[in-house]
C-alpha cells in the first residue's frame, strides 16, 4: 500500500495538471488551482517523510516549506493585486516566490553532503564551471538588461534579479547533484527532473519578459504548468520508496570525465568568448567586465580541474611503477627492478675501481616444506625469511625476490669472502631451521650482466649438487680479482671453477 502511494499521486495530479491548460486564464479559479497543486506538492513531501522515514528528513523538510511558500506566492500576488493593486516589484508576493531559493539550496547541500562519502573536488570544480558559464549567459541576457529599467525602484530591480541570481546558484547545486556519485534511484532522478522543471519554467518567464513579450493564454498556461508539474515532481519524489536512497554514497567518481560531460564543460568554456565575438560584431561591447571576469574564471576552473586530472595521472604512475617494481608477497624489488639496477651497479664499480658481488639464494627442498605444512606457511616462511635477510644486509645492498623461492643479493664494493660472510649472516637469520644454499659470483672487470649473473647461478647450482645448505664461489680465471680468504678452513676447491664454503662447518 504505502509502496503504491506515489502512482496513486501521480496519476491524480497529472489529471489536475493537465486539466489546469482550460482553466480560465482570469480571475481565482486558476488562482486557486495552482495554490492547491502546490500545498499538495507540500503535503506530498511531508507524508513522504513520515512514510519512509529518509535520512536528512531536514532536507525534505526544507523542500516542502519552499513548494509551501512558493505556491502561496501565487495567491499573495492575487490579493495583493485585487484589493492593493500592488503591479511593480518588489511585491509581497515576491517575498514569497523567493523563499524557494533558499529552501531549496540547503536542502540541496543538506542531499549532497550525504551523499558524498569522501571530498569531491572534481565534481565540484565540473559544477561551478558549468554554472559559471551559463552564469554568464544569464548575466549578459537576462540580469544586466533589467538594470536601468526607469520604472524600477532599487529595491525593485535588487528583486527583480534575485531570480536569476537564485537560479543560478539551484542550477549549480542540481549540476553538482546530477554529475557527483552517489546512489541514483527513481526519486534521485525525479528530484532532479523537478528543480530543472523550475529552473527551464524561471528562464522561460524572464526571456518572455526579456524579449518584451506577453505570452498568449495557452503559452501562459503552459508556463504555469511547468512550475505545477515542479511542485507535483517534488511529492512524488518524497513518496517514492526511493526517498531512502537519495542520501546513500555510491562508488567515487572517476576524476577522468566523461566523452558528453567533456563535451559539456568544452561548450561552457566557450560562451565568454561567443559572448565577446557575438559584442564585437555588433560593435558594441557592452558586458565587456562581465566577460572579463567570466573568462578568467573559466580559464583558472579549467586550469584546476587539469592540475587535479594531472596529481591523479601521477598517483597512478606512481602505483603502477610500484606494482611492476615491487613483489606483492615479500615486499621486495622483483626481478625486473633488480635486474635494471645490476647494470648501473657495474657501471659504478668500473668507474670508482671498486669490486661488487652477486649472490643467487635458492630455499633448499622448499617443495617439500609446502607439502609438509601447506602453501600458506610456505608463504609464510618467504615473508619471514625476506625481513630476516633485509635486516642483515648492509644499506647499499639490494636484496630482491627472483622468482619462486629464488632470491638474488647485489652487493656493491664487495670482494667475496664479504660476500660469504654476509650469507652466513643471512643463514643465521632464516627462520624455522630452513637452509638456503647460495651461489657468489664476483664481477670480473669486464663481463656483462648477463654473464655476472650466469655465473652466480653456475656456482648455486653447484652448491646444489654439493649437497645443498651452502654457498658457493664462482673462480674467476684472473687469480688478482678474486681473491677468496685462503687461510679459511672452511673454504673447499671444488673445481678450478668453483669454491664452496660448507654452512655446517
Ligand atoms: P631445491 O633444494 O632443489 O631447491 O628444492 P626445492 O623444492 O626448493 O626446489 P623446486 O624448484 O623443486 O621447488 C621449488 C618450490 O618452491 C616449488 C614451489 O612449491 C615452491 N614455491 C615457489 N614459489 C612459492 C611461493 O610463492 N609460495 C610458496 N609457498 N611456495 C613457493
Ligand atoms: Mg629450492
Ligand atoms: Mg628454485
Amino acid at each position: 500500500m504505502e509502496s503504491k502511494g506515489w502512482k496513486a499521486y501521480a496519476v491524480a495530479m497529472s489529471l489536475v495538471v493537465g486539466a489546469f491548460f482550460f482553466s480560465p486564464d482570469e480571475g481565482w479559479t486558476p488562482v486557486i488551482w495552482q495554490v492547491l497543486v502546490g500545498w499538495a506538492g507540500a503535503a506530498a513531501v511531508i507524508a513522504g517523510i513520515r512514510i519512509h522515514r529518509p535520512p536528512a528528513p531536514a532536507a525534505w523538510y526544507l523542500f516542502a516549506a519552499g513548494v509551501f511558500l512558493n505556491s502561496s506566492g501565487i495567491l499573495v500576488a492575487q490579493i495583493s493585486a485585487v484589493y492593493f493593486k500592488f503591479s511593480l516589484p518588489p511585491t509581497p508576493a515576491d517575498l514569497f516566490w523567493l523563499c524557494v531559493y533558499p529552501a531549496v539550496i540547503a536542502g540541496l547541500i543538506l542531499l549532497i553532503v550525504h551523499r558524498t562519502a569522501r571530498r569531491e573536488w572534481a565534481s565540484l570544480v565540473d559544477a561551478m564551471t558549468i554554472s559559471t558559464g551559463l552564469g554568464l549567459l544569464v548575466w549578459v541576457f537576462i540580469i544586466r538588461p533589467s538594470f536601468g529599467t526607469p520604472e524600477l525602484s532599487a529595491i525593485g530591480q535588487a528583486t527583480v534579479v534575485a531570480y536569476p541570481i537564485g537560479d543560478i546558484v539551484v542550477l549549480a547545486m542540481v549540476v553538482r547533484l546530477l554529475i557527483g556519485s552517489g546512489a541514483r534511484g527513481t526519486s534521485y532522478w525525479v528530484l532532479g527532473a523537478t528543480v530543472v522543471a523550475f529552473l527551464t519554467g524561471d528562464m522561460g518567464w524572464a526571456t518572455t519578459n526579456q524579449l518584451g513579450l506577453t505570452p498568449g493564454s495557452h503559452a501562459t498556461h503552459l508556463l504555469e504548468m511547468v512550475f505545477l508539474v515542479g511542485f507535483t515532481l517534488f511529492g512524488v519524489a518524497a513518496l517514492h520508496p526511493s526517498i531512502r536512497q537519495v542520501t546513500e554514497s555510491g562508488p567515487v567518481r572517476q576524476a577522468r570525465p566523461s566523452p558528453a560531460l567533456l563535451l559539456v564543460l568544452t561548450a561552457v568554456s566557450l560562451i565568454a568568448p561567443f559572448i565577446l565575438v557575438l559584442e564585437v560584431s555588433r560593435h558594441h561591447v557592452e558586458d565587456g567586465i562581465a566577460i572579463a571576469i567570466g573568462s578568467v574564471s573559466l580559464f583558472l576552473l579549467v586550469i584546476t580541474r587539469m592540475a587535479q586530472l594531472l596529481r591523479e595521472v601521477e598517483k597512478q604512475s606512481e602505483w603502477l611503477k610500484e606494482l611492476t617494481q615491487v613483489d606483492e608477497l615479500t615486499g621486495l624489488p622483483n626481478r625486473r627492478a633488480w635486474s635494471a639496477e645490476l647494470p648501473r651497479a657495474i657501471e659504478r664499480a668500473r668507474r670508482d675501481g671498486l669490486p661488487l658481488s652477486v649472490a643467487m639464494i635458492d630455499l633448499d627442498h622448499f617443495k617439500r616444506f609446502n607439502d609438509e605444512y601447506g602453501h600458506p606457511a610456505g608463504d609464510r616462511l618467504l615473508k619471514a625469511a625476506s625481513v630476516g635477510w633485509l635486516a642483515q644486509s648492509r644499506g647499499v645492498d639490494q636484496l630482491a625476490r627472483y622468482g619462486g623461492e629464488e632470491f638474488i643479493l647485489l652487493l656493491p664494493n664487495t670482494e667475496t669472502p664479504i660476500a660469504v660472510d654476509i650469507l652466513a649472516r643471512l643463514r643465521d637469520a632464516t627462520p624455522l631451521d630452513q637452509t638456503f644454499s647460495a651461489g657468489v659470483a664476483m664481477w670480473d672487470g669486464t663481463e656483462t650482466s648477463a654473464e655476472l649473473i650466469i655465473r652466480a647461478d653456475g656456482a648455486l647450482y653447484q652448491a646444489k649438487a654439493d649437497g645443498r645448505n651452502r654457498t658457493t664461489i664462482a673462480v674467476t680465471p684472473d687469480p688478482k680479482v678474486v681473491r677468496p680468504d685462503p687461510g679459511a678452513a672452511r673454504l673447499t676447491q671444488v673445481d678450478d671453477k668453483h669454491v664452496s664454503v660448507d654452512a655446517a662447518i
